[in-house]
């Protein structure tokens, strides 16, 4: 057997940084990353055969938890009729139609193989459709790792921003106009400045790569008119959020509170892949009509609707689809989110927290916070204290104090409440 650290040590000889992914180095918290060997329903062992109460869930995905004997079932029977062939298969209608009949807004799809990817090719979309080339972000949203998405906001309003990461030259995000979440003044004043020129604006509903950071209500309605009136497409990046907070995914939460309210163009990506890389964008048939081959927008993938993905992703659309599934789901994950407030009262820490279906959030503050500056002067060396105190009993939470937190249909009362009591634990100084 070899230990966390030693599978650490051989994996920096020959991956950059020894991770796939950056989160997964346990960069923002200090410390060594476990190195999973497998995981069954709530759970994660690491290769030293420790336990753990898995509240990443893949970073969302696993929205069933590990395992599923359906899901399992449809994966292997998928595997077995063959991998990928490269021509159209019946699984792709039926998870195109899966999407569709959950997401009214979303009238046709195109299947992709990862987030990045969906909002990479949601943005060409945007931009060949309107025939404009300005697009709009908020700060501390994450779309993905596409370079015209890779900017942080500029100095003052309404100006263009500065990538951030080496690599991407600054002519390619000449055109993306960074705004802060929750500012309708910076909006407006976008939106008269450029709203002519704009293609799109993408954003979290409820931004999962802040921690849990919700659109206001008043923000989201004023985002709607201002983009309906200026001729802006209002792209929802659900990769996170879509089939994890609702059935209908974000939008259908902005729908019960702003009556009417549809986004023009949605991203998924996570759960509907159930843990196989599946991602998709959608939107109107006119707006879908522009891809090819139908149309001049380019976008195209060898491994796209992928067979045994699809399976995969369908199976877990059908198990969340049934009746009383986001209630028992929601419920769960807001005892969690209670419980854990609840000690922290009681230690004397000041910590809040907010939950929408199977996602969650807290923070070391004493108010819920509305944009990513106020996220990161939320108390990080006490985030980074509780993260370890959680770890070393057997709780996994997100690695870093601007990640979200996922729940799944696998935990159980007793998993929050061993949960809950970890966290009394480790409050305790
Ligand atoms: C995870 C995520 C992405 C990127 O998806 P990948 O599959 O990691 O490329 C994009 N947008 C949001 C909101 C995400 O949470």
């Amino acid at each position: 057997m070899q230990t966390n650290e030693q599978l650490f040590a051989r994996a920096q000889r020959v991956i950059p940084g020894g991770v796939n992914s950056p989160v997964r180095a346990f960069r923002a918290v200090g410390g060594t990353p476990r190195f999973i060997q497998r995981a069954q329903g709530a759970y994660m062992w690491d290769a030293e055969g420790t336990k753990y109460i898995d509240y990443i869930g893949s970073w969302g995905p696993m929205i069933l938890g590990h395992g599923h004997p359906a899901v399992l079932e449809a994966v292997a029977k998928a595997a077995a009729d063959g991998f990928s062939f490269g021509a159209p298969t019946e699984r792709e209608i039926e998870l195109a139609e899966a999407i569709i009949a959950q997401v009214p807004s979303v009238e046709q799809v195109r299947l992709v193989s990862s987030g990045t990817e969906a909002g990479m090719s949601a943005l060409r979309l945007a931009r060949g459709a309107t025939g404009r080339s300005k697009i709009v972000k908020f700060e501390g949203c994450y779309h993905g790792h596409a370079d015209a998405l890779l900017v942080k906001a500029g100095s003052g309003l309404a100006t263009f921003g500065f990538p951030t990461s080496a690599g991407v030259p600054p002519e390619v995000v000449q055109h993306t106009l960074v705004l802060e979440y929750n500012k309708v003044q910076q909006l407006e004043a976008a939106f008269s400045e450029h709203g002519r020129e704009m293609a799109c604006v993408m954003i979290e509903p409820i931004a999962g790569n802040m921690n849990f950071v919700r659109a206001s209500v008043p923000f989201m309605t004023r985002l709607r008119e201002l983009c309906t009136a200026h001729g802006v497409l209002l792209v929802f990046d659900e990769v996170m959020t879509g089939f994890r907070v609702a059935l209908g995914s974000a939008q259908s939460v902005y729908a019960g509170l702003i009556p009417g309210f549809k986004p023009d163009m949605s991203v998924f990506g996570k759960v509907i892949g159930g843990g196989m890389p599946l991602a998709a964008f959608g939107g109107t048939r006119d707006v879908m009509s522009q891809l090819a081959p139908l149309g001049p927008v380019y976008q195209a993938g060898t491994l796209s609707g992928n067979p045994v993905a699809t399976a995969c992703g369908l199976a877990t659309l059908k198990e969340i689809a049934k009746p009383g599934f986001f209630e028992a789901l929601g419920a769960r994950t807001r005892s969690l989110v209670d419980g854990l407030t609840a000690v922290a009262r009681q230690a004397g820490v000041p910590m809040v927290g907010d939950s929408e279906g199977g996602m969650f959030g807290f923070f070391f503050a004493d108010a819920l916070p509305q944009n990513y500056g106020v996220v990161m002067g939320t108390d990080k060396e006490r985030f980074n204290r509780f993260f370890h105190g959680m770890l070393d009993r057997g709780v996994y939470l997100a690695p870093a104090l601007y990640e979200a937190g996922f729940v799944s249909a696998a935990h159980t009362e007793a998993d929050v409440a061993a949960t809950v009591a970890a966290a009394a634990e480790a409050l305790k100084r």
